[in-house]
């Protein structure tokens, strides 16, 4: 069995936010940092954006983002743009736009620079319309950037409780919920089906997971 640097006792301070983990590090389940609230899939992405070449290819200033579902740590991550768009299928706080990923009605074709979806298709009912959708509006150019739930020693899940982490109402209602877990070959094949698209891999140094994140590019 792998031991994480939790278990082991090396935990080194949040590469988002700079803080030192806490004493209690590790012990919860989603392992967040308690000062910026980045989950290692946040880590792991600020440490490919950082060491493994994933900040240069976003080239985030000057540029205009959207952001499906903008929470706090990704605020720090992605501070360097020119603006973020937050938006949501959901009516939440905060919003600039309440659209869907699946039908983005509302951007012309070919105006975006960027769009961000950090554990988003997972959550989404119908991944290829999503796809669809990020690919038109992405000026030539534009990038996707993703991450989603996932296991390499699986093929890709459906999950049988799609409401198991945001409730009756966001599936009932906006069909917000956890429908798959990736295989992220499959993964990695079906956005590659979409857009040219590249895997970059990222160490969280609180854990010591490794993750990947997906960057696609609109030729
Ligand atoms: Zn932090």
């Amino acid at each position: 069995m792998n031991e994480t640097a939790a278990e082991s006792g090396a935990i080194s301070a949040c590469n988002v936010c700079g803080t030192p983990a806490a004493p209690d590090f590790g012990m919860k389940t989603r392992i967040a940092c308690y000062n910026c609230d980045a989950q290692d899939r946040h880590r792991c992405l600020k440490d490919a954006m950082d060491n493994g070449g994933l900040a240069d290819a976003m080239a985030l200033p000057g540029k205009t983002v959207l952001v499906c579902h903008l929470i706090k740590p990704e605020l720090r991550l992605f501070a360097e743009a020119e603006r973020l768009v937050n938006f949501n299928v959901r009516p939440l706080p905060g919003l600039e736009l309440v659209m869907d990923i699946q039908e983005m009605s509302q951007i012309a074709s070919g105006t975006v620079d960027g769009l961000i979806g950090i554990h988003v298709l997972n959550h989404v009912r119908d991944e290829a319309r999503a796809l669809s959708e990020v690919r038109r509006v992405l000026k030539a150019g534009g990038f996707f950037l993703s991450t989603v739930g996932y296991d390499a020693a699986l093929p890709t899940q459906d999950i049988t409780d799609q409401s198991r982490d945001y409730g009756a109402e966001a599936l009932e209602k906006y069909a917000v919920g956890t429908y798959r877990k990736y295989n992220p070959d499959a993964y990695m094949a079906m956005l590659r089906a979409v857009m040219p698209s590249q895997p970059y891999l990222g160490r969280d140094p609180m854990t010591g997971i490794w993750q990947q994140s997906f960057l696609s590019r609109k030729p």
